[in-house]
């Protein structure tokens, strides 16, 4: 997939609708289409990289800036009381559909472990 083509390319660029929670030069918050859970968010770099295997080994602080966002957008989607989960689906066994780097803040319902 190239940048392009990319769907979170095109939301990053605002080529793409998004209902968008956060966005500063590094990483963009914005609404899953097709919400699991009453807070489903995605949280990205602007930088395409494809799945977090693809991450350069100097580049992972990226993913703290992801957690960083995720953390303040659970504030104020009001879920750091009662909890919330972050998932990054890498690869085809664990279901990645988007080959954008993502990371998905869910709240507000209780998940069940394991995942499916
Ligand atoms: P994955 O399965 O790759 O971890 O998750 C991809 C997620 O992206 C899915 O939850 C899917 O609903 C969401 N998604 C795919 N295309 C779009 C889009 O164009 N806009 C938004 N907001 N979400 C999308
Ligand atoms: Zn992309």
């Amino acid at each position: 997939m190239n940048t392009e083509t990319c769907p979170f390319c095109r939301i990053v660029r605002g080529q793409a609708n998004a209902a968008i929670v956060h966005r500063d030069d590094t990483v963009v918050a914005f609404r899953d289409i097709r919400p699991m859970a009453p807070t489903h968010v995605l949280v990205i770099p602007t930088m395409h990289v494809e799945t977090l295997q693809d991450l350069q080994a100097d580049a992972v602080g990226l993913v703290g800036r992801m957690i960083a966002v995720a953390r303040q957008v659970a504030v104020s989607e009001g879920l750091d009381s009662g909890g919330y989960r972050l998932v990054i689906n890498t690869g085809a066994d664990a279901g990645q559909s988007v080959y954008h780097l993502h990371m998905h803040l869910l709240g507000g319902r209780r998940m069940n472990w394991p995942p499916g």
